[in-house]
């Protein structure tokens, strides 16, 4: 299967010298160990998929002119979805049934570009930092034949029986390492070295040019750049992920004018009796308003702009879809609504009787627990055109982690 070349700085593949280097990134494995129905790659983490949060990082880098995914044959809609958007990458081959058949299908997929250097990469490590990246590169520019990103033991390293119930003896741990990817090689030789070895059951690329007998330089690697591997490592990257997460304040105003009629909507639940409000949509006053709080902490305009009056589709529309349009801004931006505060305002109806269950649309909608919801409502003393009844008007504030 062709692969698509993707654009460098310089508009054109190879137009740059010094873009030289392709990345192989290997996302057909299964994932299992993670538990759930979806490989672990296409999950989602804090609202970006993995495997989108993998290739992002290697987007954009000067040197690297071509990023070649290898994804398991049957998941071309599953990648689809998860890199929806993410231009700059080519499109996926399919790889084969160990890690070493989807490495080296990629690599041979990259035999017309031909690159000098050759990246390859676990779709399961989506940390992996621009730092890391240029430290394996310099060791290739340096002349190394391939370069093993690596930790140091920290723990003490026993030796036991099969059982794993006994330990039969204690390592010198001064002598080990931990391998991560990216592996960086020539290409020439990884390739050379994998036709060699095809066949084998090698866990990592490095492993198959040593056993051709190639000197491997070690980098320093980066204890950031965890594989995720179990449902502890999402975990523990869910909660580092919410660390540099901040929070956005928006606030949101609106005012429908009322009638007399059959009843109204306020966040999103009919409440009946002899008064209507008047709008283009649903009019739902307080649904505007949080809507309009969400877009604010977005930073993403008002509700005028994603649905403007003057267009005749959302006539009478329900505005949950509004919201759930802000709501799905926030989240492919990676963001949690944490809180959410709405005063209604208006002489009648009497909300009292409705605000539970105004709260308990408005957790549903959101996808949070109620506690994070306030609904209120109060008058004006008779004051204003709220207080002679001539409309309803709503105030919300929204707070999303960002
Ligand atoms: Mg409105």
């Amino acid at each position: 299967m062709p692969v698509q070349p993707i654009a460098t700085p310089s508009g054109n593949p190879g137009e740059d010298p010094a873009a030289n280097v392709a990345v192989v990134v290997v996302a057909a494995g299964r994932g299992t160990r993670a538990g759930g129905g979806t490989p672990k790659q296409y999950r989602d983490l804090s609202g970006i998929p993995v495997i989108q949060r993998t290739l992002s990082a290697f987007v954009g880098h000067p040197r690297i002119f071509w990023i070649q995914p290898v994804i398991a044959v049957g998941d071309d809609a599953l990648y689809a979805a998860a890199t929806a958007g993410l231009g700059g990458v080519g499109a996926p081959i399919p790889g084969g049934a160990t890690r070493q058949e989807s490495v080296r299908a990629g690599l041979e997929a990259l035999a017309e570009p031909s690159p000098r250097f050759v990246l390859i990469h676990d779709a399961a490590r989506p940390f992996v930092a621009v730092a890391l990246i240029d430290r394996v590169l310099a060791a290739l520019d340096d002349g190394a034949d391939a370069a093993l990103p690596c930790l140091p033991v920290f723990d003490t390293l026993k030796r036991v029986d099969p059982s794993g119930e006994h330990v039969t003896g204690t390592e010198d741990r001064a002598g080990f390492r931990t391998a991560q990817t990216p592996q960086g090689f020539r290409y020439d030789l990884i390739l050379a070295a994998h036709r060699t070895a095809a066949g084998g059951q090698h866990t990592d690329d490095a492993a198959i040019l040593e056993a051709g007998g190639r000197h491997v330089r070690t980098v320093p690697g980066d204890a950031e750049n965890a594989k995720l591997t179990t449902e502890a490592d999402f975990q523990a990257a869910e909660r580092r992920l919410a660390l540099f997460r901040q929070p956005r304040v928006g606030h949101g105003y609106d005012v429908h004018r009322l009638a007399s009629g059959g009843g109204l909507t306020l966040c999103g639940i009919h409440i009946p009796g002899p008064l209507a409000l008047i709008g283009h949509s649903d009019a739902d006053v307080a649904l505007h308003a949080i809507t309009d709080a969400l877009l604010g902490a977005l930073g993403a305009g008002d509700i005028g702009e994603h649905f403007p009056p003057s267009d005749p589709q959302w006539k009478g529309a329900d505005s949950t879809r509004f919201l759930a349009h802000a709501l799905d801004l926030a989240r492919n931006r990676g963001g949690i609504v944490a809180h959410v505060d709405v005063t209604v305002i208006c002489e009648r109806p009497r909300l009292g009787p409705h605000k539970q269950a105004m709260r308990a649309q408005l957790a549903r909608i959101l996808g949070i627990d109620l506690d994070r919801i306030s609904v209120k409502a109060t008058t004006t003393e008779r004051l204003g055109f709220t207080g002679r009844g001539e409309g309803i008007a709503a105030e919300a504030v929204v707070t999303l982690m960002l």
